[in-house]
C-alpha cells in the first residue's frame, strides 16, 4: 500500500488546475459568444443524426438561505424562496432556446442540479424543474442522476420527493463535523442530522451517496479533524470528496468574515490531508484521484479497477465523455470540440432571455492542439497510462517529437517516483495518482506560456 507521507505532500503542493476541462476555464475567451454556441449545438445536431450521442446535463441554482463564510460558488443569499419561482420560469425559456437549435426529445445520461443550494427550491418547484426537464429531454434508464444537498435544507420527507423525481445519486455538503469549525464558517448542521439522512437515503435505495468535506477550515486541527474523520467513516458514504480551503478573501467576499488567525498552520494542514488518506485507505476506501475516494464496489471505484474513468466538470465520472449542455447563471458547457459559459449575475441571464437570447458570455473553440493536449491529459488522470501508438494513430503524430519537452520535463517527475517512462508509454505509478495534477500540468501549454500558477488552489 502506497503511504503519502506529510513530507511527500510538502514536497509536490504545487498550485495547479484540477483539469474539469482543458484548456481550464480561465482560458475562456469573450471572442466566443452566442453565435458560435449556436454553431456548435447546430453541427452537434447534424454529426448525431442516427447516433442519439446522450448528453449530460447540468442545472445551476444559484440561491442559498444563508452565507457560508468560506464559500466561493457563484450564490445569492436570499430569503425569498419567490426568486426561484422567477428563475424556474427564465430556465424554461432557456431550455427552449436549446432545444430550437437542437431539437426536443434528446436522450440525456447524466443530469446535475447544483449551485448554490439546489434543494434551496421547494418541493413545488423542484416538481416543475424536473417536469420541465423531462419535458424537453429523455431521460435514459441507468442513467447518472445527482443533486447537491445542504442537510439544513431537507428532510426523508424531501429525499423521498428527490427518490420519486428520478435522482439516484445524493452528494451532502458536510465540510466539517466539529461545531466549532461549523460556527466559524457559518454552517451550523449537527452531526446527528446528516447521519439520520444518510440513513433515509439508503433506506430509499439511492445507489450513491457522496460527502464533500474540506481540510484548511478556521478552528481545525488535526485533533478535530481526526475526530471529524472517524465519524465520516462511521458514517461510510459511498463516495468521498475532500477538498482543501483556499483562502483568497481578496477574491471571494464571504472569506473576508474567516478570522485569519484562526486559520491552522501549512504544516496542520498536511497533517490533515495525510491523515485523511491514511484513514481512509485503513476503512477500505480506493482513491480514485484528485481529492476523490469510493468504496470498492462502488461504480467509480469499478470504474477505476477498468480503466474506465473519465472526467468532466464535476470531477471523475464513469459515463463516457459526452456533450454537455449546462443551463443557468455562470453554467458551463461543452459542445463538440467547443467550451462556453453563461453569464454570471440574474440581470444579465434575465435580459439575455428576454431577448431572446441564449446567455452565452465566452467560450472556446478548441484547437488541434488543445485537443491532442485534452486526450493526453485525461489519459494520464483517468487512465493513469498514455500508450504511444494509439495516440499517434489517432492523432496522427510522432508523439515522443511532438512531446520531446514534455517528456523530458516528465524525467524528473520520474526520478521522483510520481511516473514510469517505457517504450510504449507513460505509466503514473501508485504514487504518482496522489499528486497526477502536477503529471497533467506538464501537458497544459497555456500553463508553459505565462504562468500564473498562484492563481490555482493548491494541491494541499
Ligand atoms: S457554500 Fe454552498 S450553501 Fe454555502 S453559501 Fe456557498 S453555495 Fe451556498
Amino acid at each position: 500500500m502506497t503511504v503519502v507521507t506529510p513530507d511527500l505532500l510538502r514536497r509536490f503542493d504545487v498550485p495547479g488546475p484540477r483539469y474539469t476541462s482543458y484548456p481550464t476555464a480561465d482560458r475562456f475567451v469573450e471572442a466566443f459568444g452566442e453565435q458560435e454556441y449556436v454553431l456548435a449545438l447546430q453541427q452537434r445536431k447534424i454529426g448525431s443524426v442516427g447516433k442519439a450521442t446522450p448528453l449530460s446535463l447540468y442545472v445551476h441554482i444559484p440561491f442559498c438561505e444563508s452565507l457560508c463564510y468560506y464559500c466561493a460558488c457563484n450564490k445569492i443569499i436570499t430569503r425569498h424562496p419567490e426568486r426561484a419561482e422567477v428563475y424556474l420560469r427564465y430556465l424554461s425559456r432557456e431550455i427552449d432556446l436549446h432545444t430550437a437549435h437542437c431539437g426536443i426529445g434528446q436522450q440525456v445520461s447524466q443530469l446535475h442540479l447544483g449551485g448554490g443550494t439546489p434543494t434551496f427550491l421547494s418541493d413545488a418547484g423542484l416538481r416543475d424543474l424536473m417536469a420541465m426537464i423531462k419535458r424537453s429531454f429523455t431521460l435514459v434508464p441507468g442513467g447518472e442522476y445527482s443533486i447537491e444537498i445542504d442537510p439544513r435544507t431537507v428532510d426523508e420527507q424531501r429525499l423521498a420527493l428527490l427518490a420519486e423525481l428520478g435522482f439516484n445519486r445524493l452528494s451532502f455538503g458536510v465540510q466539517d463535523f466539529d461545531p466549532e469549525v461549523q460556527k466559524a464558517v457559518h454552517r451550523i448542521q449537527p452531526a446527528e442530522k446528516v447521519f439520520a439522512l444518510v440513513d433515509s437515503a439508503r433506506r430509499l435505495g439511492f445507489e450513491s451517496v457522496n460527502v464533500d468535506l474540506i481540510y484548511g477550515l478556521p478552528r481545525q486541527t488535526p485533533e478535530s479533524f481526526d475526530r471529524t474523520l472517524a465519524q465520516v467513516a462511521e458514517l461510510r458514504p459511498d463516495r468521498i470528496a475532500l477538498y482543501a480551503y483556499a483562502h483568497l478573501p481578496e477574491r471571494f467576499k464571504p472569506q473576508r468574515r474567516i478570522v485569519t488567525a484562526e486559520l491552522p498552520q501549512a504544516s496542520a494542514k498536511v497533517a490533515m490531508l495525510a491523515r485523511a488518506l491514511e484513514v481512509f485507505a485503513d476503512s477500505g476506501y480506493t482513491y480514485i484521484g484528485m481529492d476523490h475516494f469510493a468504496l470498492p464496489d462502488d461504480a467509480l471505484a469499478v470504474a477505476k479497477r477498468q480503466g474506465r474513468l473519465h472526467r468532466n466538470f464535476q470531477g471523475y465520472s464513469t459515463q463516457p465523455d459526452c456533450d454537455l449542455i449546462g443551463l443557468g447563471v455562470s453554467a458551463i458547457g461543452r459542445i463538440g470540440a467547443t467550451y462556453s459559459q453563461n453569464v454570471k449575475t440574474l440581470d444579465e441571464y434575465y435580459d439575455a432571455i428576454n431577448q431572446g437570447n441564449l446567455p452565452v458570455v465566452r467560450g472556446l473553440a478548441l484547437t488541434r492542439d488543445d485537443l491532442v493536449r485534452r486526450a493526453v491529459i485525461m489519459a494520464l488522470m483517468c487512465q493513469g497510462e498514455l500508450l504511444y501508438q494509439p495516440m499517434e494513430e489517432s492523432w496522427l503524430i510522432d508523439f515522443r517529437q511532438h512531446f520531446s519537452a514534455e517528456l523530458q520535463e516528465l524525467q524528473t517527475l520520474e526520478q521522483q517516483g510520481l511516473v514510469a517512462l517505457s517504450d510504449e508509454g507513460i505509466t503514473v505509478t501508485p504514487m504518482g495518482w496522489y499528486f497526477v495534477r502536477a503529471v497533467a500540468m506538464v501537458f497544459d501549454r497555456y500553463l508553459q506560456a505565462n504562468r500564473n500558477r498562484a492563481r490555482f488552489s493548491r494541491i494541499i
